[in-house]
């Protein structure tokens, strides 16, 4: 029949429209939650800035330095400066140096600078599968843009550090994975 397409197209316009209504005026959270994905009882899109979509464990942006905090207070890095980030990178955007014991002049595992050129990554993910020490992984974090033409894109160790607290909290599976193996090699001897 002529216009059947209009009125189921229209019913499936206020069915959104109203599950939307009651998730925000009533508090019912399982369509809010559902809001910005497949699964979307009402509105499909979210109002960004206010409001945004969680992103799925494995999302990649740019990747990060991982860091404890010793007792002194200091933070320490996982990454030992073995370059193989460097290497795989197929867009060759990491650089780094290696700190030199200032007595001895010899190497030491540990990076005494590091550099990503964020505006030539990629976010393929390559150094953090690489990387024999889970030194370096992919953040979630993808508001980047920056808003003046001075500010760089060539993030330094410092910038690219986050606490190892903050890696377990955006990739918890992985961490735990990375954990239950970290144990059961100390274990093994
Ligand atoms: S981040 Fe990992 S792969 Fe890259 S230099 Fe450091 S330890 Fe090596
Ligand atoms: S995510 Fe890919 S492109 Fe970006 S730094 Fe890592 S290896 Fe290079």
């Amino acid at each position: 029949m002529n216009g059947t397409g209009i009125i189921k197209g229209l019913a499936v316009t206020i069915r959104h429209f109203f599950s939307t209504y009651f998730a925000d005026q009533f508090g019912l959270g399982r369509a809010k939650a559902k809001r910005g994905t497949m699964m979307a009882e009402g509105l499909f899109t979210v109002q960004y800035p206010e409001e945004s979509v969680t992103v799925p464990e494995e999302f990649r942006v740019i990747p990060f330095l991982v860091y404890t905090i010793e007792e002194d207070g200091q933070k320490k890095y996982r990454c030992t400066a073995c370059g193989i980030c460097a290497k795989v990178c197929p867009t060759q955007c990491i650089w780094i140096t290696r700190m030199k014991n200032e007595e001895t002049g010899k190497p030491v595992p540990e990076s005494a600078e590091f550099y990503i050129d964020i505006d030539k990554c990629m976010n393929c993910g390559s150094c953090a599968e690489f990387c024999p020490f889970d030194a370096i992984k992919m953040d979630h974090d993808f508001r980047i843009a920056s808003y003046t033409s001075g500010d760089s894109h060539i993030y330094n160790k410092e910038r690219l550090g986050k606490p190892l607290e903050y890696y377990a909290k955006i990739r918890p599976t992985n961490y735990a994975q990375e954990e239950a193996q970290r144990a059961a090699k100390a274990q093994a001897g």
